[in-house]
Formats: C-alpha cells, structure tokens, sequence
C-alpha cells in the first residue's frame, strides 16, 4: 500500500491532468473527485492503478467506474447541495461517494448483494453518511424515496427505462447511456410537459440487466 501522501499527489494529478484538462469545468465537481480517496474503492491488488484514468475490476466480474466518466456524469447531471440522486449501479461505491459531496441525499441500488455489501463497507470507511444502499433491480429505480432531482445509471440500458423517468421531479435530469456494444450518454429532462433529450456523446459501459434489458 503506498503512503497516503503519495495518494494525494496522484488524486490531485487525477482531478488536473484528466479531469480539468479533458473539459470538466464544474469546481463543486472537481473538489469533489479531489476529495474522495479512490484507493479505498478498488481491492489490494488494484492499489497502484487506483488514479489511473481507467475502470478497473471489482468483485462479481464487475468495474469501478472511469474517474472522467464520474466526473462527465456528475457535472452533467446539473446537481446542486440541496439535490436527492439515485444511482443505479452502486458496484464500489465510488460513484455515490463523490455524489455524497455534491448533493444532500444519495440513494443508490445494486443488483448483485455481494456489492452491496462491498459498497456499504467502503462508503463507511470513506465517511459518507449521506448515502443509502439496497439490493434490487435499478432499473426499476427505488420508488420509496421518489422524486429524485437527478438520477445517474453506471450500465448500458436496451432502452429508456420508463419507471426512472416516472420518478424523476419536475426538472429532474437523468443521465443514462443507452445500446448495446459502444453505447450514446443521453441527458433527459423532464419539463412540465414532456422529456427533453441531450445527447453527450459514445460511451462504454457493463450492461445493465434488468426488467429493461434483452439480458436478466
Ligand atoms: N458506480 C459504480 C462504482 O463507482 O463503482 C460503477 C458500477 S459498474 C460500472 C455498474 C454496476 O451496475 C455493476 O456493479 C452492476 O452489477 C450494476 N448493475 C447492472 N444492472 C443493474 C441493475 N438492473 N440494477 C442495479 N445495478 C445494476
């Protein structure tokens, strides 16, 4: 394990070198990445990779989102401090824990258990109290706790999962990549009569498998 200091210094390298230089402009979004030790999200054998600009592998075959890829859905998720998100895809943790620092409330959804288990613990260790974990098919999202000012999902949908956007607040964004191989991040907002759609650009992300998907 490398010293906390030299972990700093790379996180720092992280938010300048990828982040700010490649167009993620949000300062509440930056500090953010900045402030969140990755190195806890990752197991002990991924440790010196942990700030590379990379996903990496985490337990039950499954990823670690990109650092810019967090970054690029949190600034476009428009989220301010007062904001409640729901994640579908917690894997690590990871992304919900810069989440926690932008917004007031996080919910976030994983499929597999051992996951959830893995994010309740790393979130723990990271501080974030802020959070909520719980075991079932986001796609679905997390009714109990709707409406949510933005909902951000970490896996590739078939298709627009119509029960997210049914629990998205008047004016809610949610940020989702939709197809399968390469996939297109879409921004849908919702307005007081209808959905605007804003295409952000290719993309690669694990499948979201789930009542919306060919896969379950
Ligand atoms: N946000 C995660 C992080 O920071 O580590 C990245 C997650 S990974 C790219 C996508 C996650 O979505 C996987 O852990 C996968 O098991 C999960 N997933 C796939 N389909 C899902 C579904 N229908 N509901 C909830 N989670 C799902």
């Amino acid at each position: 394990m490398k010293p906390t200091s030299l972990f700093n210094v790379h996180r720092r390298q992280m938010v300048e070198r990828h982040l700010r230089a490649r167009g993620i402009g949000d300062e509440r979004v930056l500090a953010a990445m900045g402030e969140v030790s990755r190195e806890l999200f990752v197991g002990a054998d991924q440790q010196d990779a942990a700030y590379d600009d990379c996903a990496l592998p985490i337990a039950a075959g499954q990823t670690i989102s990109q650092p810019y890829t967090v970054a690029f859905m949190c600034e476009a998720a428009r989220l301010s401090p007062h904001d409640k998100v729901l994640e579908v895809g917690a894997g690590s943790g990871y992304g919900a824990a810069v989440l926690a620092r932008l917004v007031h409330e996080v919910y976030t959804v994983e499929r597999i258990p051992e996951l959830t288990e893995e994010a309740r613990t790393n979130l723990a260790a990271a501080g974030c109290r802020n959070v909520h974990v719980a075991t079932a098919d986001g796609s679905m999202g997390w009714p109990e706790h709707a409406p949510y000012d933005a909902i951000l999902v970490t896996a590739a949908a078939d298709a627009l999962p119509t029960a997210l956007v049914d629990q998205l607040a008047p004016g809610g964004r949610l940020v989702i990549p939709i197809g399968t191989g390469g996939q297109t991040m879409y921004r849908y907002t919702r307005l007081d009569h209808g959905l605007r759609r804003d295409d952000l650009g290719g993309f690669a992300f694990v499948p979201l498998i789930g009542a919306y998907s060919a896969e379950r």
